[in-house]
């Protein structure tokens, strides 16, 4: 891969894709939008074109299938395809926190302001991809099941085969409304850096024996099996993801050393890869790479933060933290007319003393050893 560069100079540029989010330093943009599906349900009497093409398999899809993005723009659809591991080890391109998932969906669309892709594609706002984490879960996935039931009919390089039409969004998480956002590139030759990544946070689930058939079904260059086909996490040079979404601190999250230093990534304590470990997690099937928020999060989103400021993830005070803080002071102002009220008691005693029994030495300490 490092020799992408050497053919393609977008390859080696500061602006690539894919990257690993980190969700702490994202920035919280309260203004951006759900990404809004338009034409996604097609009837089983549209034909899709299923390839492939030796990198991965990719599904067509018709120009009736429209989104609009977190900026408002509307995008048409172009294909969507898939990157994947291996028996042995996860393959998701983008990861978060560190963690690799299973797989990854990228579904590609451009922006309708251009007449096609080609036009599109090296324009710097030219090209939106939605992206999907997938992992293992306990049960089948029938929207996936669409694409790999198809599978071993373009099992070779270059081959192709029609598949009928379902509905596409089944393809990506019901939560359209929370995700992180950043500006990259291609993550295949030639990297153009043109486009604005949505990840959503919520990821989809495929049954243990649907990850398996797409790691093992497929053949690229040389009839070698098709498998890793991601690319590694690129350098940010600068660049800052924005969450849509307030992200909340789980119990289990790991923390940044003081001092630096990078985050420990959530251990994978188990095959079905929960997407944080002892985070509550819908019971729709899905998980989220991030703890599901509770509702101080969700109040401090909507009162806490006006439209348009963003906030700094992780180090927005939560109504608890503020509760801390408000009770320490409360204690140490307490604490503190405690002292004051008891030096000046002493004081006064010491003078009453000294005024009634001029002669006499006051040993305060005698006396209240005695009275102790
Ligand atoms: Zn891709």
């Amino acid at each position: 891969m490092p020799a992408w560069s050497q053919g393609f100079p977008h390859c080696s540029g500061q602006k690539q894709s894919p990257i690993n989010i980190v969700t702490e330093a994202a920035l919280f943009s309260p203004q951006m939008q759900p990404i809004r599906l338009s034409g996604y349900n097609l009837p089983s009497s549209e034909q899709l074109k299923l390839k492939n093409n030796g990198h991965t398999v990719m599904l067509r899809l018709p120009a009736t299938l429209t989104m609009s993005g977190s900026d408002g723009q509307q995008y048409r659809a172009v294909q969507l395809h898939l990157h994947w591991g291996s028996p042995t080890g996860p393959g998701s391109e983008h990861t978060v926190d560190g963690r690799r998932y299973h797989a990854e969906i990228h579904v590609v669309h451009y922006n309708t302001r251009y007449d096609d892709l080609d036009e599109a594609k090296t324009q710097p706002d030219g090209l939106a991809v939605l992206a999907a984490l997938l992992q293992v879960g306990p049960q089948k996935n029938p929207s996936y099941e669409h694409v790999l039931e198809h599978l071993e009919e373009v099992s070779k390089e270059d081959e192709d085969t029609l598949v009928p039409g379902f509905n596409i969004a089944g393809l990506l998480p019901a939560n359209l409304s929370r995700y992180f956002w950043y500006n990259g590139s291609l993550t295949t030759p030639p990297c153009y850096q043109t486009v604005t990544w949505t990840v959503f946070n919520q990821t989809v689930r495929l049954s243990l024996d649907q990850i398996l058939k797409l790691e093992e079904t497929l053949y690229g260059d040389h009839d070698k099996l098709l498998e890793n086909n991601f690319r590694l996490p690129q350098a940010m040079h600068g660049r800052r993801v924005l969450a849509s979404f307030l992200v909340a601190r789980g119990p289990g999250t790991p923390s940044v050393p003081a001092g630096g230093g990078s985050p420990v990534p959530p251990t994978t304590d188990n095959t079905a890869g929960a997407g944080t470990s002892g985070a509550p997690e819908p019971d729709d099937g899905e998980a989220s790479v991030t703890p599901v928020p509770d509702g101080r999060a969700r109040a401090g989103a909507g009162q806490g933060l006006r439209p348009g400021s963003e906030a700094h993830l992780g180090s927005s005070f939560q109504a608890g933290d503020v509760l801390a803080v408000l009770f320490g002071v409360l204690f140490a102002v307490t604490a503190f007319a405690f002292l004051v009220y008891v030096h000046k008691q002493r004081s006064h005693s010491r003078r009453l003393d000294s005024l009634d029994k001029p002669k006499v030495i006051y040993t305060a300490a005698t006396t209240e050893e005695n009275a102790a």
